[in-house]
């Protein structure tokens, strides 16, 4: 089969001829439709995130047909439309028997860890392969099972209620499935902290109060626009030190802050009047849970949340295409996701 691959760190991915994957029981083996280009890719090809074993094929977003089903399998068969979980956990550590599995002790992702969907062919265990609705395309299908996930998962960390103000940092991919998910969640006023115009003028269109970080300090124009008191929820997206601190400052009481950004930096906190007269939360959110999609695709399949075709560009199977929007994801964090048709999916 094709696939595309990164077999040096730093240099472009390589078309490849590789065998189809042979499946055991538990498994099933997937004809990709469609594969997400995600921005931990481009730091994947980049060595900024680390990668152990090369050759691999790239892709931790996907969706498909199933093509071929192990015996041990009984929830899918031949001919099922399917998305993918993109951690493969054991099932048998105490994090996997407690619903936990981004805590697995041999946990794996998709793409990462083992070979993901740049390719024609995927094989994943059985309890990674969903069913996908026949209302969602296999485009989004693909997309949604990253930053759609991760962006639920925050809210759910947050423990976002029906009513609560929210404000979300970074109107990236994260953002705007934040954006949607937080009024599926029945949310209060949004303010959107963004330094982008485009992106403050579409957050707006959306319903959210733009909050423009370069014309005053985001936390102020927050605290104006709430009668001083604050927000009940902040999410972090972005990933920097300033902006997570920002996430914190602008928290009213029992509020919390969710951090998904990534960063190295040291973030500062006086623990008195930022947190404990407060009792505010500051809270960790990684990757999201398989107990998570069924209600995330359901809320796609009823147009709750919705990813319009101007959100979407696609490429075909193709190095030359693919290396090139991992070069565009380095220069740009806009919320216009890259999908990969493969061409012998259906
Ligand atoms: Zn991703
Ligand atoms: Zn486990």
């Amino acid at each position: 089969m094709r696939a595309v691959r990164l077999v040096q760190v730093g240099k472009p991915l390589e078309e490849a001829d590789i065998p189809i994957p042979e499946i055991g029981s538990s498994d099933v083996l997937i004809r990709i439709a469609a594969a997400g280009i995600c921005h931990s890719d481009a730091h994947y090809r980049a060595g900024i995130s680390k990668i152990d074993c090369l050759p691999l094929t790239l892709g931790h977003e996907v969706a498909g047909r199933v093509e071929e089903v192990g015996g041990d399998v009984t929830h899918l068969s031949a001919g099922d439309r399917v998305c993918v979980h993109y951690l493969v956990s054991c099932g048998r550590c105490e994090f996997c028997v407690r619903g936990l599995e981004q805590f697995c002790r041999s946990g794996q992702m998709i793409g990462k860890h083992r070979d993901g969907g740049y390719a024609e062919f995927i094989k994943v265990p059985g309890a990674n392969a969903f069913p996908l609705p026949n209302e969602i395309p296999f485009e989004v299908g693909a997309m949604m099972m990253c930053s759609s996930a991760t962006a639920l998962h925050a809210l759910n960390k947050a423990r976002f209620k029906a009513g609560e103000s929210i404000a979300i940092l970074g109107f990236g991919g994260l953002g705007f499935s934040a954006l949607q998910l937080a009024r599926v969640f029945g949310c209060g006023e949004v303010y959107m902290v963004e330094i982008n115009p485009a992106k403050l003028a579409l957050a707006a269109s959306m319903g959210a109060v733009a909050i423009d970080a370069r014309s005053a300090d985001p936390v102020d124009q927050i605290k104006e626009a709430t009668g001083g008191k604050g927000v009940d929820v902040a999410l972090e997206l972005i990933g920097s030190a300033k902006t997570m601190r920002q996430a914190v400052l602008c928290l009213g009481p029992l509020g919390r802050a969710a951090l998904v950004g990534l960063t190295a930096e040291s973030m500062s906190v006086r623990p008195y009047t930022e947190l404990i007269s407060k009792e505010a939360e500051i809270v960790g959110v990684s990757d999201h849970l398989a107990t998570e999609l069924p209600v995330l695709i359901e809320f796609v399949r009823s147009g709750k949340l919705r990813f319009p075709q101007e959100t979407l560009r696609f490429v075909n199977l193709d190095a030359v295409q693919i290396n090139a929007a991992l070069d565009a994801l380095h220069h740009s964090t806009d919320h216009v996701r890259t999908v990969i048709r493969v061409a012998s999916g259906v």
